[in-house]
């Protein structure tokens, strides 16, 4: 049962469907009692919401990676850019105010531990084992599968893999994330869970 604050979901800005939010918040509630979770990309916060409600409620945390730079399709000119984002200071999106606006009024800054910088980088020297990992960050090939490389890895047994914009339609999105969820699926590491409609969803073996 969906125990996060949906009214307050609705107003965060992202990218998320509220069937997804339901999935995933049951997901993280199993996995937040066995570790801590990570995902990779924060934006504003609408997922870090549901994962870290989930963590909240057993005592477990989620480092959030994201550089607050935003997606390409995000930059201005783009499809998906929003002007609100744009830091005037930095002359560039900057994602990460908002993102702590979403946590502090969710009182869930002490949960959600925001990692800014690129998850290459961030995952370079990383060691601790992770419950679950939420991939949804940059969209292009290299960048998908350079997630699912840093961060498959340090996923402990039983531990969940997670993916979002997983379009079987290619009419309905683009195909970059799907093709990694697919090397995922064939990898012989993992459980290939249900879907919930873009939400791809592995157990570790
Ligand atoms: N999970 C969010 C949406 C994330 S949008 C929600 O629920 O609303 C994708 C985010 O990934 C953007 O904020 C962008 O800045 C970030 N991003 C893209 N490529 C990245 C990379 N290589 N490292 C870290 N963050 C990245
Ligand atoms: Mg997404």
């Amino acid at each position: 049962m969906m125990t996060i604050d949906i009214a307050r979901w609705r107003t965060i800005k992202g990218f998320m469907h509220e069937e997804e939010a339901q999935r995933l918040y049951d997901i993280s509630l199993d996995a937040s009692l066995k570790g801590p979770i990570l995902e990779i990309g924060s934006y504003c916060g609408k997922s870090a919401f549901v994962i870290g409600s989930a963590c909240e409620k057993n005592d477990s945390i989620l480092f959030s990676i994201d550089h607050h730079k935003g997606s390409e399709e995000q930059q201005p000119g783009e499809e998906y850019h929003d002007p609100d984002l744009f830091d005037s200071r930095l002359k560039r999106v900057n994602t990460l105010p908002f993102l702590q606006q979403t946590l502090s009024a969710a009182g869930l800054d002490d949960i959600v531990i925001p990692v800014v910088g690129s998850s290459a980088q961030v995952g370079r020297f990383w060691q601790t084992q992770l419950s679950m990992v939420f991939i949804d960050g940059g969209h292009s090939y290299e960048t998908a599968l350079s997630d699912y490389r840093t961060w498959a890895k340090q996923i402990m047994p039983d531990g969940y893999l997670v993916f979002h914009d997983i379009f079987l339609n290619p009419e309905e999105g683009g195909q970059a994330p799907r093709q990694v969820y697919d090397l995922a699926c064939q990898s012989n590491d993992f459980q290939v869970l249900e879907m919930t409609n873009t939400l791809g969803v592995l157990k570790k073996k």
